[in-house]
């Protein structure tokens, strides 16, 4: 299979979705950069539970149209740059994010580009080469110090968007902060909310990955499927009166409700994970009134926090290595994605081209 792989001038190897579950490894003809754009050889691409989703039902409504190139978490080489582009040339390393706002709407204009009404999405990442569209090259498309590896580059995305997360949420050290939900948005929740010196109590229900909440630091790791996981986590919060904070991220219609359950009165839930697309959920309106809750969601990032996050992991604050779990070859990358949807115990999942 390989030799037939070998990149002719004009063509790419690239993972093209055609439908449910069916990725094909491809000859493409390579994007063509115009003015203000660049073209980036990509080095690493990461696995991501939102490419996961995408696999799983062929399309994303906002953003892929079968067929389509996929992948979004990426980091590699400048291979060109269109007419104008000043910040970047051939072979500087670098990392791009998979959007940027437009910096004029109503959202824009209020310090939430996370909600810009004209985000521009690039998706493509499981591939040779990727191309970065002007607004992400004027901010978010970002030079890689020496000694950030691309694996851990691709990181700086979803990274965003737990840091924007944990700022939004208001979390003092010392509070206790339950993070429901073990995967690898969970797992980034534990090692940032660490690092602010947070308690915190990590709720997964596969033994592997409660241990490695641990090994990041995590104070408790506790089973969600005990039939009296609240209790059990209430018993380690202020005196059973529950956690100051608890942080959701897994995204279903259960895990939403017990959230409710484990804050203390006055304290803060941030549904973060975001459940499938119809879903409706009864809440106790007595409860959230008169103990006071607070309730709050986040998505997205901003391109401040793309840059946060690239410090962080550059400083070493962040161990980005920790969520990386395997590599694979891009050829490889239909199996990859089957052994994940069948929830094998790897997080992310660096895949080469
Ligand atoms: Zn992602
Ligand atoms: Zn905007």
């Amino acid at each position: 299979m390989r030799e037939l792989m070998k990149v002719s001038r004009e063509k790419m190897t690239a993972a093209v979705l055609y439908g449910k579950r069916d990725v094909r490894i491809e000859q493409i003809p390579i994007p063509r950069v115009e003015a203000g754009e660049v073209l980036v050889r990509v080095k690493a691409a990461l696995t991501c539970g939102t490419d996961l989703k995408v696999y799983r039902q062929g399309f994303h409504a906002r953003m892929i149209v079968p067929p389509s190139v996929f992948g979004h978490e990426l980091a590699g080489v400048v291979e060109e740059v269109g007419e104008g582009v000043e910040s970047f040339s051939p072979g500087m390393r670098v990392v791009s994010a998979n959007s940027a706002p437009c910096n004029k709407c109503f959202y824009c204009e209020r310090h939430q580009a996370n909600l810009c009404e004209n985000l521009v999405f690039n998706n493509g990442a499981y591939a040779e080469f990727i191309k970065i569209p002007e607004p992400i090259v004027q901010q978010n498309l970002l030079i890689l110090p020496d000694n950030v590896d691309f694996r851990d580059a691709a990181l700086v995305e979803p990274l965003a968007c737990v840091l924007r997360g944990v700022e939004q949420t208001g979390i003092e050290e010392g509070d206790t902060v339950v993070v429901i939900g073990m995967g690898p948005i969970g797992l980034m929740f534990v090692q940032v909310l660490k690092s602010m010196g947070a308690r915190v109590i990590a709720l997964g229900n596969r033994t592997t990955q409660l241990k490695m909440a641990e090994s990041m630091g995590a104070d408790y790791g506790i089973d969600s499927t005990h039939s009296n996981v609240i209790e059990q986590v209430r018993k380690v919060s202020n005196g059973m009166r529950g956690a100051d904070v608890v942080i959701e991220a897994v995204g279903s219609k259960e895990t939403w409700q017990q959230a409710l359950g484990m804050v203390r009165r006055g304290g803060t839930i941030n549904l973060f994970g975001g459940c499938p697309s119809g879903t409706h959920i009864p809440l106790d309106s007595t409860l959230i009134h008169y103990s006071e809750i607070t309730i709050k969601a986040n998505f997205h990032h901003t391109p401040r926090h793309i840059r946060e996050a690239l410090e962080s992991i550059h400083r070493g604050k962040f161990k980005a290595h920790h969520l990386i779990t395997g590599e694979e070859h891009l050829s490889d990358l239909g199996t990859v994605l089957e052994r994940l949807l069948n929830r094998n115990g790897d997080l992310k999942i660096a895949i080469i081209p």
